[in-house]
């Protein structure tokens, strides 16, 4: 819908014309993105999502990288808003890969007919809100503009690409791209020396499924992660109507677990029962797929502790009997950091790479990588001469996508000057100054589609209170913003996901601030929260 107005706006003292006018603003139009567009227009509101990609997916447009799954059961992972779709999607495999992640939400777009609402190629540039009118404006980098009451940005938690500040990289003579970039045509890496720099989930994934292929595989790695078998297996036909019969019980189970997995702790302590009967259940959990090795192991495996570390000694273990070389395994066994105070990152064979002949791995945290050359990577004590140099080497996590997008408030204030110190948010959803902003993305944890569902209901929900009401501004307020960054610090700091150097405290990007990026809450909980905020008239928020 493309009015033409003759006005002059408060984001620009140009005169502005042609400018599409909407009701709401999605930025992305990955799993979020897309149910944000469903709900919306659902309820009556007028749409539009733009998308920098040139298809629809976010995370799973985007990581295209050999190897790139899901890590958590497929059959969670999909969208649980229509039965149609629970019953005429087949997911082939417990864990399924990008390509059919991929056509997921393809076929999720083409189904309820999203794209007519979508506009690909579309990258932001910048989101100003206009005081007087009481609309956001935003600005593509191909110069188109838009306006709608609301934005939301569905820009995910993991999608503005790392990639540390070596230098030189611009003279490699040879091929390099960063993982969440990974070239729709594949890279050609049969037989070449390929390089790859980072051993997180997405390196582990990679190095595992291009150690088949490639002629020479060298391995940076400064820390190395406790990694677990995901045990991946394709879905029979019984399986199969079993899924599809279940699945009200397999949600409802995900709805009840702290990280909306379909996984129960154990309510036992680790430290209580005989060390037989902890060793019997770490081997019989070790043996099956997927995170149920710990989101369904004794409740203080996953607390800081003295069961923390007595299942983080077997992990390491476990890695010990996969490697050959006793060196390169003591190499591949963390020291430095407690189990899942990192993402714990679920493999297929990594282990077992490291013992091919044509396999190195070289030490960073020990002699640190100085700079690309042209013929390949330079350490401390080595040149490391390679065709192929690729970075798994992460992503400013939840709020680089944020203010990467130049989204200005009121007063002109800015998000990127306003999280300096880290976000500054209610609930991850709302910041005083940025009246109908959104941030859905700074505010999902644990299993994505899960958590995205019921937070996306809910801003629906807020954003039809204010239509109902003829309101025309919702947004945090200073006080509720002030009390949550105090409860995220306060809380934050006594959990696991805190212990460590990671994303998730935002400690990967040298000069971030390090501050938890997500609610330090269980989903139930910050679903009750949610709940009672709406239900007493949206507590904490400005309504204007
Ligand atoms: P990551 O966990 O941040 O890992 C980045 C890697 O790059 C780390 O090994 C890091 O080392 C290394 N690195 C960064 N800077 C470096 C430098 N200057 N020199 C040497 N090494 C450097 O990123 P990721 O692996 O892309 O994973 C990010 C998140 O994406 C995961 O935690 C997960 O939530 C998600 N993910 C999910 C799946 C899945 O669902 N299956 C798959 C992949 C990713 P340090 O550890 O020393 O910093």
């Amino acid at each position: 819908m493309a009015n033409s107005l003759q006005q002059t706006t408060a984001a620009g003292t140009e005169r502005v014309e042609d400018i599409a006018q909407f009701d709401v603003i999605v930025i992305g139009a990955g799993v979020t993105g897309l149910y944000s567009l469903y709900r919306l227009r659902e309820l009556g509101f007028s749409v539009r999502a733009f998308e920098e990609g040139g298809g629809v997916g976010g995370t799973w447009y985007w990581n295209r990288y050999p190897g790139c799954r899901f890590d958590s059961e497929s059959y969670t992972y999909g969208y649980s808003f229509s039965e149609e779709l629970l019953q005429e999607w087949d997911w082939k495999e417990h864990y399924s890969g990008q390509p059919e992640n991929e056509r997921y939400l393809n076929y999720v777009a083409d189904k309820f007919d999203l794209r007519r609402d979508i506009r690909l190629n579309s990258r932001v540039v910048s989101a100003v809100f206009d005081e007087d009118e009481n609309r956001w404006q935003v600005q593509l980098e191909d110069g188109h503009r838009a306006r709608a009451q609301f934005l939301i940005t569905s820009v995910g938690i993991l999608s503005a690409g790392y990639i540390p500040d070596f230098e030189g990289i611009d003279s490699f003579k040879g091929d390099w791209c960063h993982t969440g970039r990974w070239p729709k045509d594949g890279m050609d890496l049969a037989g070449k020396r390929v390089g790859v720099i980072g051993t997180g989930a997405t390196g582990v994934q990679l190095i595992t499924e291009i150690a088949k292929e490639v002629g020479h595989l060298t391995v940076f790695q400064r820390t190395a992660n406790y990694c677990a078998p995901l045990r991946n297996s394709p879905i029979d036909a019984d399986e199969q109507r079993e899924i599809k019969a279940s699945y009200p019980e397999i949600f409802k189970k995900c709805m009840e677990t702290p990280g909306s997995f379909m996984h129960q702790f154990d309510p036992r302590s680790a430290m209580e029962v005989s060390p037989e009967e902890r060793l019997e259940q770490y081997e019989r959990l070790w043996a099956e797929p997927g995170f149920k090795k710990w989101l369904s192991n004794f409740y203080d495996v996953m607390m800081p502790g003295e069961a923390n570390e007595d299942y983080a000694k077997f992990v390491r273990n476990k890695i010990r009997e996969r490697v050959n070389d006793p060196v390169v395994a003591e190499m591949l066994v963390p020291k430095d950091h407690m189990f899942g105070s990192k993402r714990l990152p679920c493999e297929s064979g990594y282990y077992e790479v490291f013992n091919q002949d044509n396999v190195l791995l070289v030490d960073v945290r020990e002699a640190p990588i100085e700079r690309i050359t042209p013929k390949g990577v330079k350490t401390r004590d080595a040149e490391y001469e390679l065709d192929v140099i690729i970075f798994a080497t992460g992503f400013d996590a939840v709020t680089g996508s944020l203010i990467k997008l130049d989204i200005q408030g009121v007063g002109g204030q800015t998000l990127k000057d306003k999280f300096a110190d880290g976000p500054r948010t209610y609930m991850g959803i709302s910041s005083a100054g940025f009246p109908n902003l959104f941030t859905i993305n700074a505010a999902s944890v644990g299993n994505f589609v899960r958590a995205a569902e019921p937070l996306v209901d809910w801003v629906s929900e807020a954003m039809c209170y204010v239509r109902d009401n003829q309101f025309t501004r919702i947004s945090a307020t200073l006080e509720a913003e002030d009390a949550w960054v105090k409860h995220v610090a306060e809380a934050g700091a006594k959990i696991l996901r805190t212990q460590a150097n990671s994303w998730f405290v935002g400690a990967n990007i040298p000069g971030k601030a390090r501050v938890l990026l997500t609610a330090p809450d269980s989903a139930p909980v910050m679903r009750a929260k949610r709940a009672e905020v709406a239900a007493n008239g949206y507590e904490g928020f400005l309504l204007q």
